[in-house]
This record gives C-alpha cells, sequence and structure tokens, in this order.
C-alpha cells in the first residue's frame, strides 16, 4: 500500500510540474465558488378587477377610475403584459419588460367590454376570467381573447370549497371547454371564485389541464417563489384613489 501510495504522490508531482511547464499553473488549488450574484425577485404587482361601474361596490371602479389608474401606469413607466409573458417568465425565466403589471377583469360582466376598451385607449392588454354564466356574447368573449385572453373561472362561480372533488372537476373542466369553443384559444388558467380554494380544488384544476390559479387578494407575484395554483392578486376597488393605486401597485 505504502508503496503504491508513493507511486501515486510522485505521478501527481510529475503531473503538476507538467502543468506549471505548459502554464497552467498549479493543479491542486483551493477553488473559490463563483459568488453568484442573488437578483432581486422579479416583482409582477397582478391586479384584480370586477365590474365598471359606479355602485361604489368594494370589487367595482368607474370608468373614470380606471381611465386614470391606466394613465397612471403608463405614465410611470409600467408596461402592461400577457398571461402568456408572465407564464414564460415564471416558467422558463424569459425576460419581462421593466415595471411589468397583469390586469386581470372576473366575471364576464356586461362592462367587461368597457373595460377592455379602456385598457386600449392607453395600449394595454387584458387577462379575463369569465364563467359560463357571464351576460357576454360568444362573439364579445372572443373579441376578448384577442386584446389579452380569455381564461376559466368555473362554470357556474361555486365556491368550490363546498363540493366534492367531481363536482369541482365538473365546474373547471366544463368552464374551460365551454370557453375555449367560443375563443378557439387553449384555456390553462383559472381565478378561483372567491379566491376560496383547497387541495381537492387544486388537484382537480390539475386533472383539467389548468397549469396555473389565481387567488383574490394578496401583494404582488414574485416571480420565482410562486405557488403556480395559488398566486395572489391585488384587488382593485371603488374605494381606491390615485394615491392608494399607486401603493397598491408599487408597494404591495
Ligand atoms: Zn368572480
Amino acid at each position: 500500500m505504502e508503496r503504491v501510495g508513493a507511486k501515486c504522490r510522485l505521478l501527481l508531482a510529475v503531473g503538476a510540474w507538467l502543468l506549471l511547464l505548459a502554464g497552467l499553473g498549479p493543479p491542486i488549488l483551493h477553488p473559490v465558488p463563483p459568488v453568484a450574484a442573488q437578483a432581486a425577485p422579479i416583482r409582477v404587482p397582478i391586479l384584480a378587477y370586477h365590474a365598471v361601474d359606479a355602485s361604489a361596490s368594494t370589487y367595482s371602479v368607474t370608468a373614470e377610475q380606471l381611465d386614470e389608474q391606466c394613465r397612471w401606469l403608463v405614465e410611470n413607466g409600467y408596461t402592461a403584459i400577457t398571461l402568456g409573458q408572465f407564464w414564460a417568465a415564471v416558467t422558463e425565466g424569459a425576460v419581462l419588460p421593466p415595471n411589468p403589471v397583469l390586469l386581470t377583469n372576473d366575471d364576464g360582466w356586461s362592462s367587461t367590454v368597457l373595460f377592455a376598451e379602456i385598457l386600449a385607449r392607453y395600449g394595454m392588454v387584458g387577462t379575463y376570467f369569465v364563467n359560463n354564466t357571464s351576460p357576454l356574447p360568444p362573439d364579445q368573449i372572443a373579441a376578448l381573447s384577442l386584446r389579452g385572453g380569455v381564461h376559466a373561472h368555473t362554470a357556474s362561480h361555486a365556491n368550490l370549497t363546498g363540493l366534492a372533488y367531481e363536482g369541482q372537476l365538473a365546474e373547471i373542466a366544463g368552464n374551460k371547454t365551454h370557453i375555449e369553443q367560443i375563443t378557439g384559444q387553449p384555456v390553462t388558467f383559472l381565478a378561483w371564485p372567491f379566491g376560496e380554494t383547497n387541495e381537492g380544488a387544486v388537484q382537480a384544476a390539475a386533472a383539467a389541464g389548468i397549469v396555473g390559479a389565481f387567488g383574490l387578494g394578496g401583494t404582488a407575484a414574485q416571480v420565482g417563489a410562486l405557488d403556480p395554483y395559488r398566486i395572489p392578486r391585488i384587488i382593485v376597488g371603488s374605494s381606491d384613489d390615485l394615491a392608494s393605486f399607486a401603493t397598491k401597485v408599487a408597494w404591495h
């Protein structure tokens, strides 16, 4: 053993000298692993809107509020991204524009058309989560799919936590098929009605082909630190003036 060890040491020494002569430096060092720069996680405020009206509901905004919010976003350097862009960043590390923001709209109220028109004034796209019970005619739902995208919100806006698995699956799959038939586009995302979900609903969504799902409430999404079936959204409602809106977008 000792002789074999000595022979090995001799070979190593010869090898080291050969490398030194070749200008490669000593072969045995204590390498310091490169310290990867810890990039700050990319923050994407995902805004959750509902109806556009003057009802002063917690979940609605007036057309004037939405218009000034869109203007504020543009003037402050935000870029409305599509859900596809967001997901490419989450799953593939795709680069997002500076100050990305995702504007979402739930329920498919008839005022959703006005919502899309106001966004279009500022060159912005939206993401629409629509139930089978939406009053929007199919051609308007199809038009929304060209202004960002239309995704699932369950067939009847059911609180999925009150259903057994088969019911959860029927609500999600029936809605997904309904929208896909109207838009001709794959439906792979969902917003939980009332923001409510549970483990069975997540499994049902995954079984139906949903890859990501959004809650209702919370702070900005941190790309790289997301539960794909519980992605937070920031609620915007009638009580938001421009100052509170700006705070939500920039800091929450
Ligand atoms: Zn809803």
